[in-house]
């Protein structure tokens, strides 16, 4: 399993080290030319979604990003990665790839909460550990988006067909069951066709 890990700003080389560790192949984007059709996943890191949703317009990826996910190809979104994929952002007009039917409310839990761990339950996975940074909930699922987890009553994951989210950072944690989790989806993906 090829995944391609876009390395543009943020928190990529955890991602890398667990997806490795797990069995894939893992790959940097980093340009145009990285973005290929050889990939069976794709992983879009947290960060600062402003920066990384600006970088794939200029660099000219986010037109083949789309196209893959449009392919079924599927892709993991963690934290800024969940608001690249949502179709709203509150009190924001700009979205980026807008492919996922949730609203995100970005940088949710303030100050105050700016960085915070939980213990919750994942669907189909168990209790895991949640390292959230300045992270962003998820204020509403609608049409095909399907809760995975929720924190003091915000849903922090979701799943939508080839597309997965979640507002925490597994990568900063020991526990590899979502990566895993998303392994497992692209195994299928491969497998069956890749209908989106
Ligand atoms: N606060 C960041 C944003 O708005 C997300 C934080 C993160 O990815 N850890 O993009």
């Amino acid at each position: 399993m090829k995944i391609g890990v876009f390395a543009l700003q943020g928190a990529f080389a955890e991602h890398e080290v667990v997806l490795r560790r797990l069995g894939a192949e893992v790959r940097e984007i980093r340009q145009r030319a990285d973005l290929d059709d050889s990939f069976d996943g794709f992983l879009l890191p947290g960060g600062e979604s402003t920066v990384i949703g600006k970088l794939l317009g200029e660099l000219g990826l986010q037109q083949p990003l789309e196209e893959q996910i449009d392919r079924g190809i599927p892709v993991f979104g963690t934290c800024a990665g969940l608001l690249l994929l949502a179709k709203q952002i509150e009190n924001q007009e700009t979205t980026y790839l807008a492919k996922m039917d949730i609203a995100a409310k970005r940088n949710a839990y303030g100050r105050q909460l700016g960085s915070f761990t939980a213990q919750a339950a994942f669907a189909d996975v168990g209790e895991i550990p949640m390292v959230f940074i300045r992270a962003p909930y998820i204020s509403r699922t609608f049409g095909a988006a399907q809760p995975l987890a929720t924190v003091d009553g915000k849903v922090v994951a979701a799943r939508q067909a080839n597309l997965l989210v979640t507002a925490f950072h597994p990568e900063l944690t020991a526990d590899t069951r979502v990566h895993a989790y998303f392994l497992d989806m692209v195994r299928t993906a491969a497998k069956t066709g890749r209908t989106a």
